[in-house]
């Protein structure tokens, strides 16, 4: 411990929200560089490589192959890809002393395809998965929660190649048991949900959630109690079974509705349901106007408004946006007469809506008694609400928060087609791969453990991931014969292959007990006053639990719970 390279400290840092963040600077493991931007340092870094070293294990018993790819690419590719104008602002871009374009890599599927063209020429060579560990980086709008987020952290990305759907398929389910295997031996009970498939595409993609109560988790869950159905709230459904009709308006009528502006003033003020009424909703969408038309209950998913627009940015318009592109202050426009002028999106919460109430397109004024004319394209652009129904039992939803740890995804030939990347099938013919993509964050994974797993006091590293496994203390480092004692157990730990710390600090014990329980060393064995009677204390961090008993026993007990980790 003396030699350790840890500086603790007193108090939790002023600009950490997330306990892992607090944690993870309080306790000596990172320290930030630069905005979302960490070292690692030695305690941070041998979790780190035990995070890895258990995802390789996984993934190269499930039949995956290592290798290492840049971190810096070339835009060329990108190009090719069509993704160098599709990525936005998180791609980071510059230029060499060349005027050659390059990007830091924020994920590494044009690199993979244009290594596997060329090499994986024929069907017999397929399929196959390829992975690494490496740093990426994304310029993220909002890095935060220390590791949680950052803009330079470590991912393992994965990449497989098939000639088939269906052996692609498979291989989707193979990374998936070997995913809730790698996050169990993490410490880490994962949900697995259905995703959007954001900028990295393709079809089909779930994501891994580690399930938490606090705000760090930055996704809302929706899930079924009856069946598997759950879903990220970017991609999930649900069926809507409430009454939406409102038989008291069935003639077309402009109402004079002074002062009320929002949905809520305007269904108390006709004293009809909120879902009476068809709200209009105004986005900037990469810079152009986009409006939303959908049911007064509901909120518009700004995920799925991206997917259907086809867009890269999104935010909700200001009140002068809205007076500019439709003339007409926000709380009594509608759709119509701007059918020509701007995108109109209508959400399928509205679909079966009739003798609806909407704004007047002029001030103090709505229309009652309105139905939909002619054929109208609903689409789903809308936020599901818990309660609403499971889209496959019909069962009511419940929603949690989760951090998302890992995600895979079914890519389809999105990359070896534009990149021209093909290989020849039995009748000697060009086929494109049809690829698989498989992330996990390796960073973000370290620090959702701290998040289920810590107390008023520190850390509680699960036995796995923690960076040593054990600290051996000598209460008062001076006494003869408790320093002789803890040696001999440190010795004699360390010759049976436990990672183990000796604290032989001048401090006092209770500095040193401090910081075992902050640093989380999953277990403490102390050599005190009882030693002249034989005797060590035995700490579990998990449970707190503190036992007296002989060294050799102690040792013993800890020999044997590392080695259930390689059983
Ligand atoms: P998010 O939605 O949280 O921004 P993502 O879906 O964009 O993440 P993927 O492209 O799926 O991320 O990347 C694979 C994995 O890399 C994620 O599941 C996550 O564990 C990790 N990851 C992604 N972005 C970050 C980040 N900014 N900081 C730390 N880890 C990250
Ligand atoms: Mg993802």
């Amino acid at each position: 411990m003396s030699k350790l390279f840890v500086q603790t400290l007193r108090d939790f840092p002023q600009d950490a929200d997330a306990m892992s963040h607090k944690l993870l600077v309080r306790a000596g493991y990172i320290k930030k560089i630069a905005n979302g931007i960490y070292s690692y340092l030695p305690l941070m870094q041998r979790v780190l490589k035990k995070v890895e070293q258990i995802t390789r294990e996984e993934l190269n018993k499930a039949g995956a192959q290592e290798l290492l790819m840049p971190f810096v690419q070339p835009a060329e590719l990108w190009q090719k890809s069509g993704r160098w104008g599709a990525y936005g602002k998180e791609l980071l871009r510059m230029k060499d002393r060349h005027d050659v374009e390059l990007c830091l890599g924020p994920t590494h599927e044009e690199v993979i395809t244009y290594i596997a063209d060329g090499i994986l020429t024929s069907y017999r060579q397929l399929p196959v998965n390829l992975y690494q560990f490496q740093l990426k980086f994304r310029d993220e709008i909002r890095p935060r929660f220390g590791l949680l987020r950052g803009r330079e952290f470590i991912m393992k990305d994965g990449y497989s190649f098939h000639t088939s759907q269906k052996s692609l398929e498979e291989e989707y389910e193979n990374m998936a048991k070997a995913y809730k295997r790698i996050f169990e031996r993490c410490g880490l009970d994962t949900k697995m949900v259905q995703s959007d498939s954001g900028a990295i595409g393709g079809k089909v993609s779930h994501e891994f959630m580690v399930l938490t109560k606090t705000q760090t988790g930055e996704d809302d869950v929706f899930y079924c109690q009856n069946c598997d159905y759950s879903a990220n709230s970017n991609h999930a459904v649900s069926i809507l079974d409430d009454e939406i009709t409102t038989t008291a308006f069935n003639k077309e009528e402009e109402i004079h509705t002074p002062n009320v502006k929002t949905i809520k003033d305007l269904a108390e003020f006709l004293n009809v349901k909120e879902n009476n009424i068809l709200k209009s909703v105004m986005y900037i969408v990469d810079s152009k106007p986009v409006m939303v038309m959908i049911r007064g209950d509901k909120e518009v998913e700004e995920t799925k408004l991206l997917n259907v627009t086809g867009g890269l940015e999104i935010r909700k318009a200001t009140d002068d946006e809205v007076l500019e592109y439709t003339g007409m202050e926000p709380g009594y426009m509608s759709y119509s007469g701007l059918e020509n002028k701007i995108k109109i999106i209508f959400d399928k919460s509205a679909k079966g809506m009739k003798n609806f109430i909407i704004g007047a397109n002029k001030p103090e004024y709505h229309i009652k008694g309105v139905n939909f004319k002619g054929d109208i394209n609903f689409v789903d652009v809308s936020l599901v609400k818990e309660g609403e129904l499971c889209p496959v039992c019909n069962k009511p939803l419940f929603v949690t928060r989760g951090i998302e740890v890992g995600n895979i995804f079914q890519l389809g030939t999105k990359y070896s087609e534009p990149m021209k990347a093909y290989y020849t099938d039995e009748n000697g013919q060009n086929k494109p791969y049809i690829m698989g993509c498989y992330g996990i964050g390796i960073t973000r994974t370290a620090a959702s453990a701290i998040e289920k797993h810590h107390d008023e006091f520190g850390i509680i590293w699960p036995l796995a991931i923690a960076p040593y496994h054990c600290v051996v203390v000598p209460v008062n480092i001076q006494d003869e014969l408790q320093k002789e004692v803890a040696l001999k157990i440190y010795n004699e730990l360390q010759n049976k292959g436990v990672e183990v710390v000796l604290d032989d600090r001048e401090d006092r014990a209770g500095v040193k007990f401090k910081d075992a329980d902050l640093i989380g060393f999953p277990f403490r064995i102390t050599a005190g006053k009882t030693v002249q009677d034989g005797l060590i204390e035995f700490k579990t961090r998990q449970t707190g639990e503190v036992v007296t008993m002989t060294p050799d026993e102690a040792v013993n007990k800890v020999v044997e719970e590392v080695n259930k980790l390689k059983g």
